[in-house]
């Protein structure tokens, strides 16, 4: 077979990388959903990942236990009541913890909620948050609803930073804000993947800056786990948290995951919102007044796990676990660098768009966000009556992300095809 060592425009160059890739026998492992009785292209997974097929298995199994047990699967051999450790070990290899950084509980924005409470403590002067212009709602609702809690003027202290006509937020820049708001600066809360440019911002820079300055640094990292690796732990990151339905494929609204450093973590006294769920577990059923909490991110649980939607979260990282998550980072390098390669090298269609998301692939993931300078809602269409599953974004853009995990080189080839129709 013809060894593939530069992309080319020809439909015979997809064909072979995907002869030639190593994780191809993974697509297998989902359902791809239909449309018209004919399977979609789903470039989507940014949004919700696909379903494992071994998902239902996993949760038909907790569902039996749950029929067969009753109370008693709380405390058999292998106990409910521990249900939470068992992804840990996934979960701490998707983003460069240790065990007892990470934990999987709530929903991302009940948890970002959680962590604001922690590491959002105005003290004198020190007050101001940053955050990028044009956040996503939820964490710029969550995080000036805490401003607005402590009397805090978010019009006054909130520092939102804009990023520059193509939607770029350069590290320079962010910086420069930071070290310019000094002793002021309470928190910085970026996102790791900005989620309408694509763009995977540096944490570790953003986090030194901060820290130089008597700061915290969090992420929301709901576009980048399952998707880029990251080193939480060794980037001394304070505090980040994810969703698992996008990159991770666990299923709609499914648990969130939370990383808090040790250094906090394992601090009892670091402040925090409490539940029984974060108290020592050999006391936790003694049913004491006084809070004694789990060492770790643990000890910010509130309540016992959903046992049932934790088993699909689990099923998903059982797939990570088998594949890896800097294999796949190698293949999504690969996809994306030949979707961009394609776009760029098709002249009907460059005219037509400005891709946001940064070319330096240290700085992007899965995803490209393509704007378009007219006709952007006649392409989405176009594809999504061609069986392409995409997302708009208002006013322009189209979120393109083919996901390692179950997409091919072929299915890049026919979606740049398809646009390609709409602007010959
Ligand atoms: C997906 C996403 C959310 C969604 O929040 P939920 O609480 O899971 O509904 C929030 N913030 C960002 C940045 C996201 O990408």
């Amino acid at each position: 077979m013809k060894k593939v060592t530069h992309f080319q425009n020809d439909s015979l160059t997809a064909k072979l990388l995907d002869q030639q890739d190593p994780l191809k026998e993974f697509r297998e492992q989902f359902h791809i959903p239909k449309r018209n009785n004919k399977e979609v292209i789903y470039f989507c997974g940014n949004s919700l990942g696909l379903q494992p097929k071994i998902t239902s298995e996993k949760i038909d199994f907790e569902l039996k236990k749950w029929a067969e047990k009753g109370v008693d699967a709380h405390f058999d051999d292998d106990p409910w009541i521990y249900h939470h450790h068992k992804g840990k070990k996934a979960i701490s290899n998707l983003v460069g913890a240790k065990i007892h950084e990470v934990v999987a509980m709530n929903n991302l924005t009940t948890n970002l909620h959680l962590l604001l409470a922690s590491f959002y403590q105005p003290k004198g002067n020190r007050k101001k948050i940053i955050i990028e212009k044009g956040a996503f709602p939820s964490d710029y609702f969550a995080i000036t609803s805490h401003m607005k809690q402590k009397g805090i003027n978010p019009n006054d202290h909130l520092i939102e930073i804009s990023p520059d006509e193509n939607g770029y937020l350069s590290t320079e820049k962010i910086c420069h804000v930071i070290l310019t708001a000094k002793d002021t600066l309470a928190l910085v809360m970026l996102p790791g993947i900005q989620y309408y440019s694509g763009q995977f911002l540096d944490l570790k820079s953003i986090t030194n800056a901060a820290h130089k300055v008597g700061a915290y640094a969090g992420f929301d990292l709901a576009h980048v786990v399952g998707n880029i690796p990251v080193k939480l732990h060794e980037d001394q990151i304070d505090f980040a948290a994810w969703c698992s339905y996008k990159y991770l494929n666990s299923g709609p609204g499914n648990v969130s995951g939370v990383f808090i450093h040790e250094t906090h973590g394992n601090n009892s006294n670091f402040p925090r919102l409490t539940g029984w769920w974060g108290q020592n577990e050999t006391i936790r059923f003694k049913m004491k007044n006084y809070f004694d909490p789990i060492p770790g991110v643990d000890g910010w649980m509130l309540s016992n796990a959903n046992i049932i939607s934790s088993a699909a979260h689990l099923a998903s990282l059982e797939l990570f676990e088998k594949v890896g998550i800097h294999e796949l980072r190698k293949k999504s390098v690969l996809l994306t660098g030949y979707l961009e390669y394609l776009l760029k090298n098709n002249v009907a269609i460059k005219p037509h768009i400005n891709i946001l998301t940064p070319e330096n692939k240290s700085e992007r993931g899965c995803q490209l966000s393509l704007y378009f300078y007219n006709q952007g809602r006649r392409a989405f269409d176009h594809l999504a009556k061609n069986g392409v599953v995409l997302d708009w974004r208002e006013p322009n853009v189209i979120r393109v992300a083919p996901v390692p995990f179950y997409n091919t080189f072929q299915e890049v080839g026919r979606v740049v095809d398809l646009l390609n129709q709409v602007f010959v």
